[in-house]
């Protein structure tokens, strides 16, 4: 473990989950706070369910599990994260939703916390700006699902202090993470180079190139891929994607970074993959079933 022992994780959605799941595995004290009890309720049922799965198949022990579950507390309210030494922020992929956030928790934590953000895209210095800390503010990016993924993305701001980033880098080793260093640019270095392909692969259903079947089959069995790009994209949630194509977009002003039309229209239609029951797949059935 680090010399952080109290981690705190704002948003109860699929990465905070993750995000404390590891924390907590790793001997961590946890507390989640999300907007309501319901999330935080179905946040813990996710937890537990994960665990659960990692005990079935052999990869952790029932003590283990319980011991972590133990550390974990959630609540809708912003005060109990004032003995955190490390809240890192895990919500939407909207930079006015992040600002709110950091405005709100701010004059809870204490003064010598780090605050860090999950963004995939958005700038790490503009973001700290909108915060009291920007020495002890940075990018800690991990990967979905978090508890199978290895790399953790560290991304400091223009203002981020050494002392910050290496007690970042001390807790992501502890989580035995493997970690990359990127700096402040759009979408930082796995966003940069996954979500253009991601993308493409949008544009490529959108001007009838492929089906959703053919496209995923395609990159699954002709570019050794574990999983196709759109099933890649349902598993990411299409807002988040379409959040991150907007910003290399804005940030690089290079027009082919354009988000595709056809994954604007599934955000508006509520559509955004896996978290919601339908996105490219229709996942309301026993089995996914292509929705083009
Ligand atoms: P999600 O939609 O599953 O969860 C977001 C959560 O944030 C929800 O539970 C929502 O209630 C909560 N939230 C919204 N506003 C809030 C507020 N004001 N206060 C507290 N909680 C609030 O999204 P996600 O996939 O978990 O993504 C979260 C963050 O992680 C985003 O910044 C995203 O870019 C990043 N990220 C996502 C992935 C991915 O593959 N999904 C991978 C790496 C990083």
């Amino acid at each position: 473990m680090s010399s952080l022992k109290t981690i705190g994780i704002i948003g109860a959605g699929q990465m905070g989950c993750g995000i404390a799941h590891v924390s907590a595995m790793a001997g961590y004290k946890v507390h989640i706070y999300d907007l309501s009890q319901d999330r935080i309720e179905s946040g813990l049922a996710t937890i537990n369910g994960n665990l659960a799965r990692q005990v079935a198949s052999g990869k952790t022990s029932d003590e283990d599990r319980k011991a972590a579950l133990s550390r974990i507390t959630g609540s809708a309210d912003l005060n109990d994260l004032a003995q955190v030494d490390l809240a890192i922020e895990a919500a939407t992929e909207d930079e006015t939703v992040k600002r709110k956030i950091y405005a709100q928790v701010c004059p809870v934590l204490k003064p010598e916390a780090i605050l860090a953000t999950n963004t995939s895209s958005l700038s790490i210095t503009r973001l700290a700006s909108a915060t009291d800390r920007p020495e002890r503010f940075m990018g800690i990016h991990f990967m979905n699902p978090v508890p199978v993924m290895k790399l953790v993305e560290l991304v400091r701001g223009i203002a981020t202090e050494e002392s910050t980033f290496s007690s970042a880098k001390e807790f992501v080793t502890s989580l035995e993470k493997t970690i990359t260093v990127a700096e402040d640019f759009p979408a930082f270095i796995v966003n940069r180079i996954l979500l253009p392909m991601i993308n493409e692969a949008i544009y490529t259903l959108y001007e009838g190139v492929g089906t959703v079947d053919a496209i995923d089959t395609a990159m699954r069995l002709g570019a050794n891929h574990p999983m196709g790009p759109l099933q890649l994209a349902d598993f990411i949630g299409l807002d988040t994607c379409l959040s991150i194509m907007q910003v290399l977009h804005d940030g690089l002003a290079d027009s082919k970074y354009r988000p595709c039309p056809l994954l604007v229209k599934y955000v508006e239609a509520g559509w955004l993959g896996r978290k919601s029951g339908r996105g490219f797949y229709d996942y309301r059935g026993e089995t996914p079933i292509p929705t083009r």
